[in-house]
């Protein structure tokens, strides 16, 4: 553990929208650095894990600027699909990170395994785990969950990703409905966070 605060820190991912959130948790007088300032391409992630993921960035993208860096790996699991796209969740957009793309693999699938699907409830969670790594050494790495199940149909045009077909446990709309505000309260991302704050 370092005792003292990190006060710069380059965010680990070349996805915006994890950018844009991440960024907006963070405290203000923090120096924040993003890949692209540094134009460097995100490693290939060959972890099993969303743990081991998450760390394979924090760790490339510190040893690649001598910054400290803070990663997430996250993504959706969707209990009758046995946990899929799970790790795989960016990749089912394509090359291009195409999200109606990856919605439409979701369907798909859900279509094979029960034409009935859209009358039942189709529980799924977000999984986030943040690191924070200095070159090869990790500082520290959380975990966030967030319950839900999957919309019969895609609604809502904010966020990225699966947000438009994630109803979180307990509320009516999607996130892809919900305002960014009222999402960061009770996401993935933010649970991961709460438990790593400490170090900023
Ligand atoms: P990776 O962590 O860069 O491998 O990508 C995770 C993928 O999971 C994203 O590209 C999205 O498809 C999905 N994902 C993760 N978090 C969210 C979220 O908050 N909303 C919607 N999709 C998400």
């Amino acid at each position: 553990m370092q005792s003292k605060k990190i006060d710069k820190l380059l965010i680990g991912t070349n996805n915006r929208g994890k950018y844009k959130e991440i960024v907006d948790l963070l405290p203000k007088n923090i120096t924040t650095y993003s890949t692209s300032d540094f134009k460097l391409k995100s490693p290939i992630e060959n972890g099993k894990t969303f743990k081991e993921n998450s760390l394979i960035k924090s760790r490339y993208f510190s040893k690649k600027t001598n910054l400290v860096c803070l990663a997430d790996d996250s993504g959706l699991e969707i209990d009758l699909l046995n946990k899929k796209p799970g790790i795989h969740s960016a990749r089912w957009g394509g090359k291009k990170s195409n999200f109606k793309k990856a919605i439409k693999r979701v369907y798909k699938e859900l279509n094979q395994k029960d034409k009935n699907w859209r009358k039942k409830k189709i529980k799924a969670r977000f999984i986030c785990v943040l690191s924070i790594s200095f070159l090869d050494k990790k500082i520290a790495c959380t975990i966030g969950k967030v319950e839900g199940k999957i919309s019969p149909i895609p609604k809502g045009t904010n966020g990225f990703g699966y947000d438009p077909i994630f109803v979180p446990f307990n509320r009516n709309l999607t996130f892809g409905e919900m305002k960014s505000e009222q999402k960061y309260k009770i996401d993935h991302r933010f649970k991961a966070f709460k438990k790593i704050k400490k170090f900023f």
